[in-house]
């Protein structure tokens, strides 16, 4: 059985993917071993392993006697272990959830019911790099993908809601914190059906200003409040979340130069761990309601669409109502005022699921079925 390193599985990414391995069986196929960054020669408190103790995650020498890597740490650990790996001559498959390597030629970046034919072709011909999408671009493509697969989509234009969880484990305790200091601030007025409304805003606003509000994490309040901006600043006006949803998506769909220009406004809310996000699309003709249903329902057997009226839409196209499940829902379809060529469309999934782990698992599954 191939020798596979497990990196980062205590994070948030990370133990979703454990999670799904152990419910899948994946143990069984592989022959694991357990590195951590910050606690080697603990003992493994998971009873898979092969080794009882944990193994320095930076220690080259025994990184190169597996066969398969699977990184949940981020990009700093890949950026300081992957190229010294590599020049020491190792020729394992790495298989990584974070950003860094997702655009280099020698990667591809995994979300096999959309690209499986991309990745059959890039095992055929020796890659070596396997890479986890961004969670918002997988959502987008899990959900929509139909409509990119035949080739019907001219531009795209997404406005996101992204949850807590994008952030890792630490922002999702925080973001509970603060949700528990505002509850907190108010007291009893809360019970209270006499109280005044107003008061209970001023007291929740002079909480989440306050010096003592926790904001180590997020640097701003995310209870009670939303951050329009995620990840860095590249220099043009975008965020690098808003940059890679063109650049992944057609690296995803294999397209090359053939771009299909996506753009649009990454926001993050206080929603735990399903990524929501309202899509404009400028299709290349007039195409019936119908047979876009049809079209997105063809996408996976994952992807759900949802009729697009008030009482479905309220209880099936919501975080709350995907969070822990591998559906990905899309709704809310119709045309636009804008003319029949522009349809509305919301998408929502689990993105420590299909917005990151699953698609990392379910490549360790292809490279184990390409070697057997
Ligand atoms: P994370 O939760 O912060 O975990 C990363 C590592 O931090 C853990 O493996 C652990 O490493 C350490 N850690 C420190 N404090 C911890 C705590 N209180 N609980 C658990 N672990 C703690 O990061 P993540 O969100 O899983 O993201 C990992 C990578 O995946 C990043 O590159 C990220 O960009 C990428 N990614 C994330 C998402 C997402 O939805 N979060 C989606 C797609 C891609 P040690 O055990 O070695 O100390």
């Amino acid at each position: 059985m191939l020798k596979t390193g497990l990196i980062g599985w205590r994070g948030m990414v990370g133990s979703v993917l454990i999670e799904r391995m152990l419910s899948e069986n994946n143990f069984h196929s592989i022959s694991p071993y357990f590195f951590s960054t910050s606690q080697a020669g603990s003992r493994n408190p998971l009873k898979i392993s092969n080794n009882p103790y944990l193994i320095d995650a930076f220690d080259i020498s025994s990184l190169q006697r597996m066969d398969i890597i699977v990184s949940c740490q981020g990009s700093e650990y890949t950026n300081q272990v992957h190229p010294e790996l590599r020049s020491m001559g190792w020729a394992g498959y790495w298989i990584d959830a974070a950003s860094v390597l997702r655009l280099n030629h020698d990667a591809i970046i995994v979300l096999d019911p959309i690209n499986r034919a991309v990745i059959d072709e890039g095992l055929k011909s020796g890659v070596k790099n396997f890479i986890g999408g961004n969670c918002t671009v997988s959502l987008m493509l899990m959900g929509l993908g139909g409509l990119f697969k035949e080739d019907l989509v001219e531009w795209a234009s997404s406005m996101t809601y992204q949850a807590a969880s994008g952030a890792g484990a630490n922002n999702m305790r925080e973001l509970i914190t603060q949700m528990g200091m505002v509850k907190g601030s108010v007291g009893d007025l809360l019970t209270d059906p006499k109280s005044s409304i107003l008061e209970i805003d001023r007291l929740t606003r002079e909480c989440m200003a306050s010096e003592t509000f926790p904001i180590t994490e997020w640097s701003q309040p995310l209870a009670g409040n939303l951050l329009p901006w995620i990840d860095s600043e590249i220099g043009n006006g975008q965020s690098r979340e808003e940059f890679k949803n063109q650049v992944e998506t057609n690296k995803i769909l294999g397209r090359g130069d053939n771009q299909i220009a996506l753009d649009g406004l990454c926001v993050r809310v206080g929603a735990m761990r399903s990524h929501s996000q309202a899509v404009t699309l400028k299709l290349r003709q007039d195409v019936p309601l119908d047979d876009i249903h049809a079209i997105l329902d063809s996408t996976s057997v994952w992807t759900k669409v949802v009729q697009n009226r008030k009482d479905t839409s309220v209880t099936e196209l919501t975080p709350a109502a995907v969070s822990g499940t591998l559906k990905v829902a899309v709704g809310r379809l119709r045309k636009m005022n804008m003319g029949a060529q522009y349809l509305s469309a919301f998408t929502v999934g689990d993105q420590l699921l299909w917005g990151a782990a699953e698609p990392i698992r379910r490549m360790l599954e292809i490279i184990i079925s390409f070697e057997a």
